[in-house]
């Protein structure tokens, strides 16, 4: 029977990103992963936030050298419904990417890290015990036994361990066809409908694949042939998407579900869930992919934390826990204004559902920062800490291991800051619990600390007011 230190279950982003982090860092993983490559395709959009993963295993370069990404310009219809708008989505270029062949550069990446992967294998069973996992799998029709300290779930919405989740968004589906039609010029739409918002993004060997999404039973209809109908039809009374309605599509609708929600602890003594396993976010933003990478980095930290040091348990369950629960309330805030923000169809259920959230939602703060205030600074200027701020010890990760370390915590900050420019708070700020000269704190972080850049950092506390001039 083969041994492994993680046995990842499921070789989507997430559960690839786990596997990777953790073999680059001396972990011995497996991967096992239900489906054979294949021809289907199905296209989403990337954000920017793929980068710093892909830079934190050391994989941008062979990314960009399989060049899977195809860019396209982006014209959004939403908050206005005869002016497009500009940048809304941060940016106005769109990155699409063909995932069977983004899910492949992942599957590949992980043989050439070492890691052993089973493919096409179906787990039967998982047994575990006080010895480890037991995980028995079917490879090609043949059964065969491998045992783990640990699993991971990465098996997407459908999840494989044990889950309760809870819903956090309207229920919503997304339609799903690939438009065939003769123009191949590159372009990307999203377009704010009565009942739905639409995206679609031309292919590279042309066609659009459009996905639109709705309540869940605004498409409860009794034939695919009447939901074809219907979605044709809302797609002929839009602006972008009308010229393309009666192109005949290249493959059946697909139906998707595109609700949102989270499950409850998310880690288990001797099991993680991680990406679509764990939590799932509103599509409007475009981010699952990112997120799912994303909660892969955190959770080979939390990994490592589990296997080296075991007594940490406590302290990685609250973080991986807080990390979800923040990761999905600043989305929240981003996905309801977002949708608030399309007035003109503020009394349709679909919109008026959206455009509000009865679960926690945290508003990024990103006050401009204000120089001035720190150039004012004379030689008899005093800082003082705001009576707001604290600081508290907080599990962070740390050389890729999770321990606790003190964080500053203020609710003008959107996130206790562990670290400024590399350095930890406790050794950035003195303690004390005074005021304190405000030029001899500039020269003694110019001193002490030459990549902590003291007039931003002063100038981002005080418009924070985490400082105040005394
Ligand atoms: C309609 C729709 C549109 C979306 N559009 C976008 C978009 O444009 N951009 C974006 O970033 N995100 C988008 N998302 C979200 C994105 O697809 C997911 O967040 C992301 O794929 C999650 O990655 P994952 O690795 O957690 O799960 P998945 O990508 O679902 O991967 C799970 C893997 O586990 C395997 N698996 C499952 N069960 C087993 C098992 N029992 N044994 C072995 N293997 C198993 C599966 O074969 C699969 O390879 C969209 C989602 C929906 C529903």
């Amino acid at each position: 029977m083969q041994g492994f230190d993680v046995c990842v279950i499921g070789g989507g982003p997430s559960g690839c990103i786990t596997a990777l982090s953790l073999a680059i860092r001396g972990v011995h993983v497996c991967v096992i992963e239900k489906y054979v490559p294949s021809d289907a395709r199905s296209f989403e959009s990337l954000t920017d936030g793929i980068w710093p993963v892909l830079d934190a295993i050391g994989i941008r370069e062979s990314f960009l050298k399989a060049a899977l990404l195809n860019f396209s310009p982006k014209i959004v219809l939403w908050e206005n419904a005869a002016e497009p708008d500009v940048n809304f989505f941060n940016n106005d270029v769109s990155m699409i990417v063909d995932r069977s062949r983004f899910n492949e550069f992942f599957l590949k990446s992980l043989q050439d890290f070492g890691v052993a992967v089973f493919r096409p294998a179906i787990v039967t069973r998982t047994k575990y015990s006080t010895l480890g996992w037991e995980v028995d799998l079917s490879v090609y029709g043949k059964s065969s036994r491998i045992s783990s300290r640990f699993v991971v779930d990465a098996c997407g919405k459908s999840g494989f361990l044990p889950q309760k989740k809870t819903r956090n968004s309207p229920r919503t589906i997304a339609l799903c066809g690939t438009l065939q039609n003769s123009d191949s010029s590159p372009m990307t739409y999203v377009e704010a409908f009565p009942q739905a918002w639409c995206w679609g993004s031309s292919l590279p060997n042309k066609g659009l694949t459009v996905m639109m999404f709705s309540d869940s039973d605004t498409f409860n209809l009794s034939s695919k042939r009447e939901i074809e109908e219907k979605w044709r039809s809302a797609l002929s009374q839009s602006k972008f998407f009308s010229k393309f309605s009666s192109c005949p599509l290249s493959q059946n609708l697909i139906l998707r579900n595109a609700t949102a929600y989270c499950v409850a602890d998310p880690l288990q003594d001797s099991y993680i869930k991680v990406g679509d396993a764990s939590f799932s976010l509103d599509p409007l933003s475009s981010s699952g992919v990112e997120k799912a990478m994303h909660t892969g980095l955190t959770a080979s930290a939390v990994i490592r934390t589990i296997l080296n040091k075991p007594a940490r348990l406590d302290l990685c369950k609250k973080f991986y826990c807080d990390y979800q629960s923040e990761t999905i309330a600043m989305h929240i805030f981003w996905a309801t204004s977002s949708y608030a923000k399309v007035k003109r169809f503020d009394e349709s259920p679909f919109w008026k559902s959206r455009s509000v959230s009865h679960i926690r939602a945290i508003a990024p703060r990103q006050n401009d920062i204000e120089f001035g205030k720190v150039c004012d600074i004379k030689n008899d200027t005093f800082f003082q800490f705001s009576k707001n701020t604290k600081f508290e010890k907080r599990p962070c990760i740390i050389d890729s291991m999770v321990c606790e370390n003190t964080v500053l915590v203020h609710p003008n900050l959107a996130r206790p800051i562990a670290f400024v420019s590399g350095v930890d708070v406790d050794r950035l700020f003195p303690r004390f619990t005074d005021r304190i000269n405000a030029i001899g704190l500039l020269r003694y972080w110019a001193e002490n600390f030459p990549s902590v850049n003291g007039v931003r950092t002063a100038a981002w506390l005080l418009t924070n007011q985490v400082m105040e001039v005394s």
